[in-house]
């Protein structure tokens, strides 16, 4: 495999890659290895989903758009959604937060109590559970409609209004959602929630249950391959300095205890999610999205990894 992969490298330091070309080729590499893994159950509205769909969708900073498969689709984008959340978070309090909040990895799963305690309700950092309730507690501090903003902020990032949270996923995230509730609470005890646990809990699992497409996700997370400048309309969405820490951080800390082999495997800031998103950023370059619902054992799209070491092994492209 690695042979082939290498003998097909397309891209050199003076002629960009032909990233479609490099799309339809995972698309075809990747057909035996669709429904390995499992997607998520413990939220049993994910359950539901087909493991055997899989698309991608890459945008350039230059304003290149290309898509292939299910790219086009909307899936649950959870825990993708913590990025946006910081975002905000960091443009509410700027460096503040980091009084509430650690930025180092965790080593553990998303989910994990056990550091919380011996942390003194400090979160390791925002793309944990522990952290992105912090995150969400600081952003209802700065408004009445956390949801509405939240929202409003995904679709001008993303260009588009059909975006939305999905009830069934979110109503879905309320029965089972123990563990979340079990952080939220223990939060609440240390006073890292400041607001009412119910309505932060209640913003959480919506924002983790906005639906995109890897299309709508490439966009909206593009100012982060850009200096935090939205390519296009221009809009600063945050300061260098933002940009800089938010791939910092995606980098070290988007794919929970797999961030080390992500960093090995694939060698750019990421994010995942429980839908089977990953985000991946090039920053000055592009955005990589995928989407494929079956997960392996660290709760990250299997697929999803492979497609994207693969998207960086065909490029030439990786920030290492
Ligand atoms: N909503 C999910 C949860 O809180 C998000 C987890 C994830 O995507 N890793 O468990």
């Amino acid at each position: 495999m690695v042979r082939r992969l290498e003998a097909w490298v397309v891209g050199s330091e003076n002629k960009a890659p032909d990233y479609g070309a490099v799309l339809n080729r995972i698309m075809d590499d990747i057909r035996p290895y669709l429904g390995q893994g499992r997607p998520a159950d413990y939220i049993p509205a994910l359950a539901q989903v087909d493991p055997m769909k899989f698309g991608m969708a890459v945008q350039t900073a230059d304003g290149a758009a290309h898509v292939v498969g299910d790219g086009a689709e909307r899936f649950s984008i959870q825990s993708i959604s913590k990025v946006f959340s910081l975002t905000l978070a960091m443009r509410f309090e700027g460096p503040a937060i980091w009084q509430r909040v650690g930025r180092e990895p965790s080593g553990n799963p998303f989910n994990s109590l056990v550091q919380l305690e011996y942390e003194q309700g400090i979160p390791r950092n925002p793309f944990i559970n522990a952290g992105a309730l912090v995150m969400t507690d600081i952003i209802m501090r700065h408004t009445d409609d956390a949801k509405g903003l939240m929202l409003a902020f995904v679709r001008e990032l993303a260009g588009n209004d059909a975006i939305d949270y999905d009830p069934v996923v979110a109503a879905s995230e309320w029965e089972a959602g123990h563990r979340n509730f079990a952080l939220a609470h223990f939060l609440k005890s240390f006073g890292n929630i400041r607001g009412n646990v119910d309505q932060v809990l209640d913003t959480y699992f919506h924002q983790c249950s906005l639906t995109m497409s890897c299309s709508d996700l490439a966009r909206a997370m593009l100012f982060l391959a850009a200096g935090g400048v939205m390519p296009g309309s221009g809009t600063t969405v945050t300061s260098p300095r933002q940009t800089k820490r938010l791939n910092a951080l995606m980098m070290t800390c988007g794919l929970y205890d797999e961030g080390g082999d992500f960093a090995f495997r694939v060698g750019m800031p990421g994010k995942s999610g429980v839908g089977g998103g990953i985000v991946g950023v090039l920053p000055g370059e592009l955005t990589a999205v995928v989407w494929s619902p079956a997960l392996n054992p660290n709760h990250n799209s299997l697929c999803g990894m492979l497609a994207l070491e693969w998207f960086t092994t065909l490029t030439g492209r990786s920030i290492f």
